[in-house]
């Protein structure tokens, strides 16, 4: 079934970079930074794996051009992770070459357990040929974080901490939100104590409060991390952070796949299905 974009148009910028751009600039405008992500996942085949490369290079060179203050977000499976290891390698790597060549950042997003050592592996190939071009995504929920994070943060990689968003089963992921949130603080710290830049991806009030806690107890200065939220979600809060002071990203999805990235946002929280049926009834 094709769902009119109409639905999704909360939670994502645009069909094209063209109408994600304006809003960017908004965001910008509030002293919020943004990482643009060109949605879809798991591409089956070469020919779309390469011209996801493509689109990727136009838009580090679209962001160059704009001059908006973007990084970019992807995901491996849309490098062909599904295809062959050596070709998203590959890709990777040349993605990262137009990276250098515009001194951009890209955000390797975290997927489903499926891809999860694979995805690590890459990221440290990645950084050590790339350095400071190049950052990864770790879940909290998962029980394999505690020693992942204690290896990222030994290199000195550039993570972004989330929740998680797939659904995974109890042998592999924590299932209640308190413990998630415990296990996010346990590992905040790790990233706060051995990380230059750790960026802190929640919209969650509990954990957002304790952050501000927490640095300020430590003498933790406001310069050495960023809030990161998504597109459509509590705009007013990423603003009243950038008005205190803190740094905050927003990560804007576009594209024309944007369904399976919908779906997540609906999933994770009953409010956003109530945001997409009242857009149903807005002129
Ligand atoms: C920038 C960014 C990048 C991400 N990248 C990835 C990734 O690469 N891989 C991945 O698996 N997941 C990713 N995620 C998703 C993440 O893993 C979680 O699924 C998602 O953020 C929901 O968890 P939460 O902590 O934000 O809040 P939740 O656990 O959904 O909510 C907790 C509490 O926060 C408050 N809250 C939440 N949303 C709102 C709102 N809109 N308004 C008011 N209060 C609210 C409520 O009190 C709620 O009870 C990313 C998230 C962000 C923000």
């Amino acid at each position: 079934m094709k769902l009119p974009y109409a639905l999704a148009k909360r939670f994502v910028a645009g069909e094209s970079l063209d109408q994600a751009v304006p809003k960017v600039a908004d965001l910008n405008e509030h002293g919020i930074k943004v990482t643009l992500d060109l949605l879809g996942e798991n591409v089956k085949d070469r020919k779309t794996a390469d011209d996801t490369l493509q689109h990727y290079i136009e838009l580090l060179e679209g962001i160059h051009a704009q001059n908006i203050d973007s990084s970019i977000s992807i995901k491996l499976t849309m490098l062909g992770l599904d295809i062959d290891r050596d070709y998203c390698r590959n890709n990777l790597f040349e993605l990262l070459d137009a990276a250098v060549k515009f001194n951009q950042f890209i955000r390797i997003d975290m997927e489903g357990t499926d891809y999860t050592q694979a995805t690590i592996d890459l990221y440290k190939e990645a950084f050590k040929k790339y350095g400071k071009h190049v950052g990864i995504v770790i879940q909290a929920y998962l029980h394999r974080t505690k020693n992942d994070i204690a290896d990222l943060a030994e290199l000195g990689a550039d993570v972004r901490l989330c929740k998680g968003a797939y659904n995974e089963p109890e042998r592999l992921a924590l299932q209640n939100m308190d413990a998630i949130r415990e296990a996010y603080k346990e590992y905040l710290k790790v990233l706060l104590d051995k990380t230059v830049y750790p960026r802190i991806a929640t919209h969650d009030n509990k954990l957002i409060s304790w952050v501000k806690e927490y640095t300020q107890e430590k003498g933790i200065g406001k310069s050495r991390f960023e809030f990161q939220m998504l597109y459509g979600m509590r705009l007013n809060t990423c603003k009243a952070l950038a008005a205190e002071g803190y740094n905050v990203r927003v990560y804007v999805p576009y594209g024309t796949m944007w369904f399976p990235y919908f779906t997540r946002r609906l999933k994770e929280r009953k409010e956003n299905i109530w945001f997409v049926l009242s857009t149903m009834f807005q002129k």
